[in-house]
């Protein structure tokens, strides 16, 4: 088995949550799995490692799980980026639209800028608004987005297509 492949066994799919028509993908057995986390974090790294990157970008929540590795291996900082109302000082704001309405979130002012180039982290893209609205918000800190990783690409989703001209990694794909 590739190491790709192993990883997919470890993801588990929650059929009907949070609601109903969504399969969830559970990475909870992954994480857990010292070996497979291992594994995981040592393939983002050698894809971004050399590249320059000063700052992660970690998207609320899972996003987090994964980005404080990859963020320390690359010896980057870490920027959280988080939903409407969580961060504490002064923020920019981002919109993306879900299947009813729209969602935003946040980065703190100071969390980047000129100079830095970042890699924008997350665990699942789907439909991609997430991951776009978090590399506009790089952007709006006069910051370069590097690229983008997941672990996991719903491709049926076509979210590949909200960040074109952008470097995606996706270990997993669906
Ligand atoms: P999207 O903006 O549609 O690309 O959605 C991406 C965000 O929603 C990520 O932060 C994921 O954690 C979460 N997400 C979307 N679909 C799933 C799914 N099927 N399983 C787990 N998380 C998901």
């Amino acid at each position: 088995m590739t190491a790709t492949l192993e990883l997919k066994s470890l993801v588990r799919e929650i059929p009907d949550f949070p609601k109903k028509g969504i399969g969830f993908k559970d990475i909870t057995p992954l994480l857990k799995d010292p070996k497979a986390f291992g594994a995981m974090v040592d393939a983002f790294v050698s894809r971004w490692q050399g590249r320059g990157i000063t700052r992660v970008a970690v998207i609320e929540s899972r996003g987090f799980l994964l980005g404080s590795a990859i963020a320390h291996r690359l010896e980057a900082g870490l920027i959280p980026i988080r939903k409407k109302g969580k961060l504490p000082w002064k923020t920019h704001q981002a919109s993306y639209e879900l299947e009813y309405g729209t969602d935003s979130i946040e980065v703190h002012q100071d969390a980047a800028g000129e100079g830095d180039s970042v890699l924008v982290v997350d665990d699942v893209i789907a439909t991609g608004g997430t991951a776009q609205a978090a590399c506009a918000l790089v952007e709006t800190l006069g910051a370069k987005v590097a690229g983008t990783a997941f672990l996991i690409e719903l491709a049926f989703l076509k979210g590949r297509e909200k960040l074109p001209g952008r470097d995606v990694q996706a270990l997993i794909v669906y």
